[in-house]
């Protein structure tokens, strides 16, 4: 069967990407540069970004949960990939026993359903100061830690792009817990957290957005470069008159006669109605700004500068994530997260 054509399409320079991931590990120092790859590689497509990562020489790959895991088995040494939630039941547990994966344990109910699954090679999540999961500093003195086998002890910080005394106290915690309890690694910094310098480095360094070209800190800017790019196709192409109302409510009214194209390219996909009024296409230099409101399937924009384009053609959303976070008002992160399932990966 003839398969239809998908009107959205999702670009990745997977040589930007390896790129930025090199540039990461490069300012990791001493330690190795991992990657996060949680939420399908931030909304990207862990199965590419994996692949392309681990040909570049990466070597530790973090998900958030354990259904996460199971499609980068055929893609990498199930050893390098380690679970962020850890097991929350027998059954996840039995799963990263049987791949060989890295469940990391964040409590002792975790570290005991490793034990009685049978345990092996585990990550320890020690928690510094978020309050989010990880094991208190008290809690490490139980006999269940003892028995684990662990190869990265992790921490996570709060506000590594702040300049705030939170990260020295959250380094010097991680520091603590890496005197209390054997282990082979140790881990600490995001994306931002690598620009804190050495003391924030250990063995290895876990960061996300960077690598998908978020500019988490302004030490950043001029290393990271873009990677992802959403495009649509432009479904139809009219002349609008003067007076004429654009979309729903009727938010943008045309001052003159203009010629404006329709887009598949709409909230349901992630293009989120707070670009309304705000964001841009692109083709080649033309910039082609958002008129009235993002509907939930197509967004119309303005063909002013680029009077050649037609039914079927392809425009790029300006999607430069710093940039792009300020003028939505979108967090780099969610910008990447929220782009939709119809975009194929
Ligand atoms: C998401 C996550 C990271 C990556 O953070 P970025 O800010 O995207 O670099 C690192 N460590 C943990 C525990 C995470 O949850």
């Amino acid at each position: 069967m003839t398969m239809p054509d998908a009107p959205l399409r999702l670009t990745l320079d997977t040589a930007v990407l390896t790129d930025n991931w090199r540039a990461l590990d490069r300012l990791s120092g001493a330690a190795r540069a991992g990657a996060a790859v949680k939420a399908d590689a931030y909304g990207l497509g862990a199965a590419r970004v994996v692949t392309a990562l681990a040909g570049a020489g990466c070597s530790d790959f973090f998900v958030a949960h354990m259904a996460e895991a199971e499609p980068l088995l055929a893609l990498t040494d199930p050893g390098s990939i380690a679970v962020l939630h850890g097991p929350r039941t027998m059954r996840d547990a039995a799963f990263a026993r049987d791949a060989g994966i890295r469940p990391v344990i964040n409590s002792l109910y975790q570290a005991a359903l490793w034990r009685d699954a049978g345990g092996g090679p585990c990550d320890l999540m020690v928690d510094s100061g978020i309050n989010r999961l990880g094991l208190s500093l008290s809690e490490l003195s139980d006999p269940l830690i003892a028995g684990l086998q662990i190869d990265a002890l992790l921490s996570h910080l709060a506000s590594a792009e702040e300049d705030t005394p939170m990260n020295r106290q959250q380094c010097e915690r991680w520091n603590q817990a890496r005197r209390l309890v054997a282990h082979r690694r140790g881990s600490l910094a995001n994306s931002a957290g690598i620009m804190l310098g050495p003391d924030f480095h250990g063995d290895l360094t876990r960061p996300g957005i960077a690598l998908y070209g978020g500019v988490p800190c302004g030490a950043l800017g001029d290393v990271i470069r873009q990677v992802a790019r959403p495009e649509a196709a432009i479904m139809q192409v009219r002349q609008v008159e003067a007076g004429a109302a654009i979309g729903y409510n009727s938010t943008f009214v045309a001052p003159q006669t203009m010629k404006v194209g329709v887009i598949s390219l709409g909230y349901a996909d992630g293009y989120l109605r707070s670009w309304s009024g705000k964001g841009a296409m692109l083709s080649g230099d033309a910039r082609l700004p958002v008129l009235g409101r993002v509907s939930m399937d197509m967004t119309v924009i303005d063909l002013t500068a680029a009077p050649h384009l037609a039914e079927g053609d392809w425009v790029t959303a300006d999607y430069a994530l710093p940039q792009a976070a300020a003028i939505s008002g979108l967090s780099q992160y969610e910008l990447l997260t929220t782009l939709g399932r119809r975009f194929p990966r």
